[in-house]
C-alpha cells in the first residue's frame, strides 16, 4: 500500500500532525493508499514556500514559464498508462477512458496555456491629444486552487496551468479520494526542474485542508471545481477578505433532441453525455427532452443501447461504464432511483446494481445505466444532480416548450441540442440559460472558448483569455501627452 505525502517546496512532506486518510478503489472497494490528513498547520507551511517562491517566479520572463510547463506536459506524456492506470484505479473509471480523455487533456492544459501567454497583448488607449493609457497585467500571488475527484488531473492541470503560466505560485488541494495522479504530478515537477514552491500540493479533506486553504490571509485568488453546496461555503469564506474568486460547480443539463434532427448521430452522441464516466461528469446530459413525435422511437433505440454498454471492472479493455466514486455515492444515486419509482417514474432499463462482474470487482460500488420515464419537471429527479448513470427521458411539444423544459432548472452549466434546422439551431441556444450549447455534439472542447455556469452552477469563466484575466490583476497608467 502507497503512503502518499504532501508537496511541499519541491519536497515530499509528511502531514505535521502524522494524521492519514484510507483511499479506496471503488472497483474493489479495497483501500489502496494513506494520503495525508493535511490541516491548517500543512497549508501554512505551503503557502509559506508558494510566498518564498512568487518573487523570482513572477519576474522570471514568460519564455522561461513556458518551458518548464512545456516539459511538464512531455513527462506527462511520457508517462500516460501509469497515469491512466492511477486515474482508473482511484476514480472507478475506465483506465480506456483515463488513457484518452483524462490524461492526454492534462497534458494539452499544460501545453495550451504554456504557450497562451506567449502570445497575450495588452491594451493602449489614447484619450483624444492629452493622455496616453495603457493597461498592464501583473500575476496576483499565491493561488489556492481545489478540485474534486470525478476528473482529477484533467481538471487540478486546467488551474495549474494557468495559474503558473501567468506568473503566480500555487498551492493545490486535490480531491482526498483522488489524490494519486496529483502525487505522480509532484514527482513530474520535479523532474521537470520546476523551481521549488512554485507549485505545493496539500492533501487532506475538504472541511480541514480546503477550507484553511480558503481561509489563509496569504492566499488572494482561490479557484475551485466541486459541489455548489461547498461552492457557497467556499464564497462565504472568501468574501470578506475580497478574494478573487471563481467557482465551477454542478450541473443538472438538458439534452434536447427535434424531430428534424439525424437521429443515427444523435444517438450515440446522447448516450455518450448520458453515461460517460458513469455519469460522474458535470457537462453530462441527465435531462433528455425529445419531441413527442419520436419520443417512442427514441425509447426503443436508446434503451437497448443503454442495456448493451458494457459495465464492468475499469481497469479490462471493454468495459464501458466503470465503477461510481464510492459506496456512499452509489447509496445516493439509488435514493433518486428509489425517489423516481416512488413518485410514479417507470425505470427502462438499470436502477439495480448489475451482475455479472468479475470477482475482483464483487465489492465495488457500480450501478448500472438506468433510464427513467414519466416523471414531472419539478420532481427531485429532475431537480437535483444526481451526478451518476441516471437519465429521464422527458416529452415536449414543440419548441417552446423545449426551452421552458430545458431552463426549468436552478443550475445553468451546459446544453446539447439535437436538430438538423439551422435557424432553430441558433434560435433555441440563444434562449437556453446555461454557459455552454453544443449543438449536434457534446464534450467537444476549445481550450480558447469561456468555460463555465450560470445560476448554481457557477461564477466566473476559466479557458483562453478568461482563465488569464482571471490569473492577473489589471492596472491602467495614464500618461499625460
Ligand atoms: P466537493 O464540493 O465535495 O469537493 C470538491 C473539492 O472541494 C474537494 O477537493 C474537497 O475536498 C474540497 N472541499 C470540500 N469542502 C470544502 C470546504 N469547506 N472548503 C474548501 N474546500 C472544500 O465536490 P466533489 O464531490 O468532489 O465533486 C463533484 C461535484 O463537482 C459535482 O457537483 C460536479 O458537478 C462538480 N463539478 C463541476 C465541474 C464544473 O466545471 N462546473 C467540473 C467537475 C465537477
Amino acid at each position: 500500500m502507497r503512503t502518499l505525502g504532501n508537496f511541499i517546496n519541491g519536497a515530499q512532506a509528511p502531514p505535521a500532525a502524522g494524521r492519514y486518510l484510507d483511499v479506496l478503489e471503488p472497483a474493489t472497494g479495497q483501500v489502496t493508499a494513506r494520503v495525508p490528513a493535511g490541516d491548517a498547520t500543512d497549508v501554512a507551511q505551503a503557502v509559506d514556500a508558494a510566498t518564498a517562491a512568487f518573487p523570482a517566479w513572477s519576474e522570471s520572463p514568460a519564455a522561461f514559464r513556458s518551458g518548464l510547463l512545456l516539459r511538464i506536459a512531455d513527462l506527462i506524456d511520457q508517462r500516460l498508462d501509469e497515469l491512466a492506470e492511477a486515474e482508473s484505479l482511484d476514480t472507478g473509471k475506465p483506465v480506456s477512458l483515463a488513457r484518452t480523455l483524462d490524461i492526454p487533456r492534462a497534458s494539452a492544459n499544460f501545453r495550451f496555456f504554456a504557450t497562451a501567454v506567449l502570445h497575450t497583448a495588452s491594451d493602449a488607449h489614447l484619450t483624444d491629444h492629452t493622455a496616453l493609457n495603457y493597461t498592464v497585467r501583473r500575476p496576483r500571488g499565491v493561488a489556492g486552487l481545489i478540485s474534486p475527484w470525478n476528473l482529477p488531473l484533467y481538471l487540478l492541470s486546467w488551474k495549474i496551468a494557468p495559474a503558473l503560466a501567468t506568473g503566480n505560485t500555487a498551492v493545490a488541494k486535490p480531491s482526498e479520494l483522488t489524490p494519486l495522479t496529483a502525487s505522480l504530478l509532484a514527482e513530474i515537477c520535479v523532474t521537470a526542474g520546476l523551481p521549488s514552491g512554485v507549485l505545493n500540493i496539500v492533501h487532506g479533506a475538504g472541511g480541514s485542508a480546503g477550507a484553511a486553504l480558503v481561509a489563509h490571509p496569504g492566499v488572494t485568488t482561490i479557484s475551485f471545481t466541486g459541489g455548489t453546496a461547498t461552492g457557497a461555503a467556499i464564497a462565504a469564506s472568501a468574501a470578506p477578505a475580497f478574494k478573487k474568486l471563481t467557482l465551477e460547480m454542478g450541473g443538472k443539463n438538458p439534452t434536447v433532441l427535434f424531430a428534424d434532427a439525424d437521429l443515427d448521430a444523435a444517438m450515440p452522441g446522447i448516450l455518450r453525455s448520458a453515461f460517460t464516466n458513469q455519469g460522474q461528469i458535470c457537462l453530462c446530459g441527465s435531462r433528455i427532452i425529445v419531441e413527442e413525435s419520436i419520443f417512442e422511437s427514441f425509447l426503443e433505440r436508446f434503451v437497448p443501447a443503454a442495456r448493451a454498454l458494457v459495465v464492468g471492472d475499469p481497469m479490462d479493455a471493454k468495459t464501458d461504464v466503470g465503477a461510481v466514486i464510492s459506496a456512499s455515492h452509489r447509496d445516493k444515486i439509488e435514493s433518486y432511483v428509489a425517489l423516481a419509482l416512488a413518485d410514479g417514474g417507470t425505470i427502462h432499463c438499470g436502477g439495480e446494481r448489475p451482475s455479472g462482474l468479475p470477482s475482483r470487482c464483487r465489492e465495488g460500488f457500480f450501478v448500472a445505466p438506468t433510464v427513467i420515464t414519466g416523471l414531472p419537471m419539478n420532481c427531485r429527479v429532475n431537480q437535483e444532480e444526481i451526478f451518476g448513470p441516471v437519465v429521464t427521458v422527458t416529452p415536449f411539444r414543440d419548441e417552446a416548450q423545449a426551452v421552458t423544459l430545458a431552463n426549468n432548472s436552478p443550475y445553468g452549466l451546459a446544453a446539447s441540442l439535437w436538430t438538423g434546422n439551422v435557424s432553430r439551431a441558433h434560435r433555441v441556444a440563444e434562449r437556453i440559460a446555461c454557459g455552454t450549447v453544443w449543438v449536434n455534439t457534446w464534450l467537444l472542447r476549445d481550450l480558447r472558448v469561456p468555460f463555465g455556469g450560470m445560476r448554481q452552477s457557477g461564477l466566473g469563466r476559466e479557458g483562453g483569455d478568461e482563465a488569464i484575466r482571471f490569473f492577473t490583476e489589471v492596472k491602467n497608467v495614464c500618461v499625460k501627452l
